[in-house]
Parts: C-alpha cells; sequence; structure tokens
C-alpha cells in the first residue's frame, strides 16, 4: 500500500472553497459575477441570516442547459476559456471553473436554470458535493442560485464566520461593489425577507450617488483619459470631501474590483498635495486595458492584478488624477476670483 493517496473530487473541491468562498460574502460574488459573465440585467439577491442560511441569487441571463447543469458545478469546467491563449487575454471575471465547484462542496445548493430557448426550466441539488439527477422545472430565463447552510457540515470553518449581521455587512458591501461596477444593471438585496438597497439601472453619476453618498457625487470629478492601451475613468472625490477611512475607495480593473499597490500608491501620490495627510480620497474608478496587459489568475479571489508593464500604468494614472485635480483646482481659484 503507497503512503500517498489521491484525494476525493469533494475533499479537493472543499479545499479550494477555504480559499475562494471564505465567508459568505466570497460565495455572493462568485454568483453575482456568473450572473454579471451570463449577460444578466436584472439581478436579485435574497439573504437569511447574513448568507448563512441563505444565499439565493435570481438572473436573467442566458441560463443553463440540462446538458451543462452538472458540468457548471463541477470542478475546473468553464464556458470561458479553452485554452492557454484564452488565458492569456481573460475577458470574463470567471475562468478558473472553481467557484460553483467549491460553493457546492461547503454547502447545499440548489440550481435552477432555463436558456432562451428553452421550453422550461432544470433543476439539480447538490449536497455537500452530491449531485442529483435534472429534472424539469418552472423558471423564467435565466438562473436561479440558491446557496444553504454555508459550512453547516465544517463546524471547524463555520466558527470563523462573523455574527448574522457582520456577515450581512460583508455581503451588502460585495453587492455595492458589483453595483458600482454596472451601473446599467438593477440590483436588489433583500435580508431576512426585507428590502435592502435598490439600485434601478442607470449611469455611473446615478449609482455613484446612492452608492457613496450625495455629496461625493455633486462634487466629484469626472475623468476620462486615455493613453495607448491604457484609459482611466469614472469618478475621483474631490479633495474637499477628504474621508476619515479608506471605506469610499472603490478601483476597477476591467471591470475587476482590485486592491492593487501600484495603483494605491499612484492615488495617494496624486492627493498627496490637495488632501489633509490624515485624510482619504474617495473614488469610483475604472482603469481598462487590453486583457493582455494584465495577469488576473493571481489569487483565487483574483482580487490581486498583476500588471506587465506596472511602471507605465503607475506613471498614467498619476499624470491623469493629478492633472484631473489640477484642472479643478484652477477652475475652483478662477471661479473665487470672478
Ligand atoms: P467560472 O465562472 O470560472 O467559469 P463557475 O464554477 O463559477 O466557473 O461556473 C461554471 C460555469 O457555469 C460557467 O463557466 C458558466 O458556463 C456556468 N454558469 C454559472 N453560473 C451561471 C449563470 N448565472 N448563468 C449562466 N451560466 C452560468
Ligand atoms: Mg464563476
Amino acid at each position: 500500500m503507497p503512503r500517498i493517496q489521491v484525494l476525493s473530487d469533494t475533499l479537493v473541491n472543499q479545499i479550494a472553497a477555504g480559499e475562494v468562498v471564505e465567508r459568505p460574502a466570497n460565495a455572493l460574488k462568485e454568483l453575482l459575477e456568473n450572473s454579471i459573465d451570463a449577460g444578466s440585467v436584472n439581478l436579485n439577491v435574497e439573504l437569511m441570516a447574513g448568507g448563512t442560511k441563505l444565499i439565493k441569487v435570481i438572473d436573467d441571463g442566458i441560463g443553463i442547459g440540462r446538458d451543462d447543469l452538472a458540468l457548471a458545478l463541477h470542478r475546473h469546467a468553464t464556458s470561458k476559456i479553452r485554452d492557454f491563449d484564452d488565458l492569456q487575454r481573460v475577458a470574463t471575471l470567471g475562468f478558473r471553473g472553481e467557484g460553483l465547484a467549491s460553493i457546492a462542496s461547503v454547502s447545499r445548493l440548489v440550481l435552477t436554470s432555463r436558456e432562451r430557448d428553452g421550453v422550461h426550466a432544470w433543476r439539480v441539488e447538490a449536497d455537500h458535493g452530491r449531485l442529483t439527477e435534472a429534472e424539469p422545472a418552472a423558471l423564467s430565463v435565466g438562473t436561479t442560485i440558491e446557496v444553504h447552510d454555508l459550512y453547516y457540515q465544517l463546524p471547524a470553518r463555520r466558527k470563523f464566520l462573523k455574527s448574522d449581521s457582520t456577515e450581512y455587512a460583508h455581503c451588502a458591501d460585495m453587492v455595492q461593489r458589483l453595483a458600482l461596477a454596472n451601473p446599467d444593471k438593477q440590483f436588489t438585496l433583500t435580508h431576512n425577507g426585507r428590502a435592502q438597497q435598490r439600485y434601478l439601472a442607470g449611469d455611473l453619476a446615478k449609482r455613484a450617488a446612492a452608492i457613496l453618498g450625495d455629496e461625493f457625487a455633486a462634487s466629484a470629478i469626472a475623468i476620462d483619459e486615455a493613453a495607448g492601451p491604457l484609459r482611466i475613468h469614472g469618478l475621483t472625490g474631490s479633495p474637499t470631501l477628504g474621508k476619515a477611512s479608506r471605506d469610499a475607495q472603490y478601483f476597477f480593473v476591467n471591470g475587476r474590483f482590485v486592491r492593487d499597490k501600484v495603483i494605491q500608491h499612484a492615488l495617494r501620490e496624486a492627493y498627496r498635495d490637495v488632501l489633509h495627510h490624515d485624510r482619504h480620497a474617495a473614488y469610483c474608478l475604472f482603469l481598462d486595458l487590453e486583457p493582455e496587459g494584465v495577469d488576473v489568475n493571481v489569487h483565487p479571489t483574483k482580487i490581486e492584478v498583476r500588471f506587465r508593464e506596472s511602471q507605465a500604468v503607475y506613471r498614467f494614472l498619476l499624470h491623469s488624477l493629478k492633472k484631473a485635480l489640477a484642472d479643478t483646482k484652477a477652475g475652483m481659484a478662477s471661479a473665487e476670483s470672478a
């Protein structure tokens, strides 16, 4: 008997789940990103007990056909990339094919979906990775996924979950991030049966007002600059609106919320001379570049990225932001002297 054994699929998925779905908010992120990748325009989220009892996402995207239902829950199965070339230029939020498999290995997951040309919907259920046969179900076009009792059967993991209200707050933050990145889509969020957030489809200014506040939206500086393959656009906070915390800092690279040292450094430098040193800038900014210019396959949660030309990105951001901030300073000065 060899000492080394190949782990079961379920165990492999549960190990991955430890990274991908640290808490309900991460599971919610995986579900919402799938809905966005599927072209949905209405995304409805229902949570119970901070997402620990139930995370339900209802979308109106392209749906999943009967033959693909089991594959959707299978590890390393994806419709988003096919080969190494695709991996070099990922244009979707997902691509690793492990979100649903991971979640389904640490919960009871119900997946119901109907394709655009489907006569009716199909439904499968996965209880800690054990999958049922697909059966017919009723649903309008799109996909509904319910995640029940996340980590319920894994007490060692469950004990790291915080109170329902803390878990709910993380989920609400996640919805806000995705809602800011997708102002053209409608998002709703309910918790324990009560409506919490409703963002109607519109433009970034409206969405930013709803999430970052009217004061931010009214005083923010609109920015849209491009240089070669790089483009920065969005709203950057007026220096007079410095915040005591970093809560209102949203930066998206190719539509993906990221935390990145290069970006943070550029923003700090740009605001250094105009913002009081103990204040933090508020912003909702989007950097777009060709997918080959950024590696998103750095971490399972994809919150980190690596730029191929990080110095060029840094210089571009610093220059664009300084210019935008200087323009308003000049604008304010001339308004005052008038
Ligand atoms: P990934 O998003 O990395 O491909 P997932 O495990 O999250 O991996 O999803 C697996 C596959 O299931 C996706 O590639 C997609 O084809 C399908 N899928 C998942 N969620 C949805 C959805 N809401 N609508 C349509 N298809 C979906
Ligand atoms: Mg996914």
